[in-house]
């Protein structure tokens, strides 16, 4: 990629979040991350040019310095902060506004700065050998996968119902979304493969913004925002099935909707459960702690047949899920720990750089986190620490997995040949290989945390005003 000769004919659209906008390059696997601003400052960036650089630059290293190594850095990619020319970000700009969903479009893209973030392309991974169909990657942003310990919560419905599942019924209170989600969380997390199954399909049937499936690098299946309709399940299944067709699927030579839907549950599940990277990390035992199941998740408990599996060490969601959990206070806890923070910046503005409150995000500042105190000292330092643990939780909250499949090209799909091996092996799904990994890793700012304190009081408030009985 040769930054000064940009053409924005070689970019397209490809996804956006409530931060940034993403397009992809049409041959080589890259994407460039943009940021977005509110529209009503599209004449007046929020920020110079330099500060975008900053806040690009601050984003890669929090990956690569802090997060990398929590979540293992086989799983991480950090990317490079690119500087545009600003002609092709306008005219990139002007090319892809009318791909952008409306429901997104109260946020502008940064045409000022000349800013990126550069990365991997995930929904595009490099082939060695061609394959029969196109890689399926599925994208999925599993939120917060445990309960709060009761020590530090005001309201006990919070160390009974997931934070996920009790946001559901506010967002639908307000309109947001017009169904609730069935998926919960601690079901995904909690390495039972049937509880994943029924996960992954609540997942499927009602999206939101917490799934995504692209088939050749392009998104084949998403939500929209406050649409009335599902989106199109049968349209997935179309695409899907080509990928499932062997296996052992039929019924009088047909195979059957429903079981290209569980094949493909069972081979996403088996790649969560098979991703790991690194070494060191012990996994969480939380079997005795009550705090894996959650009372609004339809789940039966009864039906969790072969007790709970747990997640295996190093795998991709148990290190996420450890990563969450460096959130041990709740906001409750934690909040009157920002205030002493706040009050100390207030007192000694210049210890802002020292406590390492907006980075940098190096070595030092892992440290920090690792070696935090147990118990509070009443110090400034131990404040910062824990402020620092629990915005590194809100970005293992916040992030996305990228599963990518792709079919294996060995094996010749052939339906007449019925030899005893190769029945046997028609027995378990298409094989694919699988690889996983973790995206949107942007440090979250210290005024999340107020906000945060706010959005969970109005949260638990609506769950209990509306007695969890929305439909
Ligand atoms: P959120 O609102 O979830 O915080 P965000 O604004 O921080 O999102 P991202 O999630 O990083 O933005 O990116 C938006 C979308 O772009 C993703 O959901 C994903 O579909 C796509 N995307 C982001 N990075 C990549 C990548 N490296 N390769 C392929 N697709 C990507
Ligand atoms: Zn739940
Ligand atoms: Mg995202
Ligand atoms: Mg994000």
């Amino acid at each position: 990629m040769e930054l000064d000769r940009m053409d924005e004919n070689d970019w397209k659209y490809h996804g956006e979040g409530n931060k940034s906008l993403v397009v992809s390059h049409v041959q080589h696997c890259r994407v460039l991350r943009l940021l977005k601003y509110p529209a009503e400052d599209s004449e007046n960036p929020p920020q110079t040019a330099e500060q975008a650089f900053r806040q690009i630059q601050n984003i890669v290293d929090f990956t690569s310095n802090v997060i990398s190594c929590l979540l293992g850095e086989k799983f991480v990619h950090s990317g490079e902060v690119v500087r545009l020319p600003l002609e092709f970000v306008r005219q990139l700009s002007i090319k892809i506004q009318h791909q952008r969903p409306a429901w997104r479009c109260d946020k502008v893209m940064d045409i000022y700065s000349g800013c990126a973030l550069c990365l991997p392309n995930l929904t595009s991974p490099t082939l060695h050998q061609p394959t029969p169909t196109p890689p399926l990657c599925i994208e999925i942003k599993p939120k917060c996968g445990f309960l709060p310990s009761p020590k530090h919560v005001s309201k006990d419905i919070k160390t009974r119902v997931c934070r996920y599942c009790m946001h559901q019924h506010y967002k639908v209170a307000n309109g947001k979304w017009k169904r609730r989600s069935l998926y919960c969380p601690l079901d995904l997390f909690s390495g039972n493969k049937q509880r994943m199954h029924f996960a992954i399909r609540h997942l499927i049937e009602e999206p939101q913004n917490n799934l995504k499936v692209f088939k050749g690098g392009q998104c084949i299946y998403s939500s929209k925002e406050g649409s009335d309709e599902s989106p199109d399940t049968n349209s997935l299944l179309h695409h899907l099935r080509p990928y499932f067709l062997r296996g052992n699927n039929r019924v009088n030579g047909h195979v059957t909707t429903k079981a290209v839907l569980n094949d493909f549950i069972q081979v996403l599940g088996n790649a969560l459960l098979s991703a790991a990277g690194g070494d060191g990390g012990q996994v969480t035992d939380r079997t005795g702690e009550g705090r894996s199941f959650c009372e609004a998740s339809l789940f039966n408990k009864e039906r969790i047949r072969h007790g709970s599996q747990g997640l295996p060490t190093n795998n991709i969601l148990s290190r996420i899920l450890q990563t969450q959990m460096l959130d041990s206070l709740d906001i409750e806890g934690l909040y009157p720990l920002y205030c002493r923070v706040e009050q100390h910046l207030q007192d000694f503005p210049k210890d802002r750089t020292g406590l390492q409150i907006d980075g940098p995000y190096d070595q030092n500042f892992l440290e920090k986190v690792q070696k935090c105190l147990m118990e509070d000292d009443d110090s400034v330092e131990y404040a910062a620490a824990k402020v620092h643990q629990y915005r590194i939780a809100m970005t293992a909250k916040d992030c996305s997995i990228m599963v990518t499949l792709v079919p294996s090209s060995e094996e010749e799909d052939d339906d007449e040949d019925l030899s005893s091996q190769k029945r046997l092996r028609d027995f378990r799904p298409q094989a694919f290989s699988s690889s996983v990994s973790v995206l949107d890793l942007d440090p979250k700012p210290l005024d999340s945390v107020p906000r945060q304190l706010r959005l969970d009081q109005k949260i638990v408030s609506c769950y209990l005003r509306t007695g969890g009985t929305l439909p």
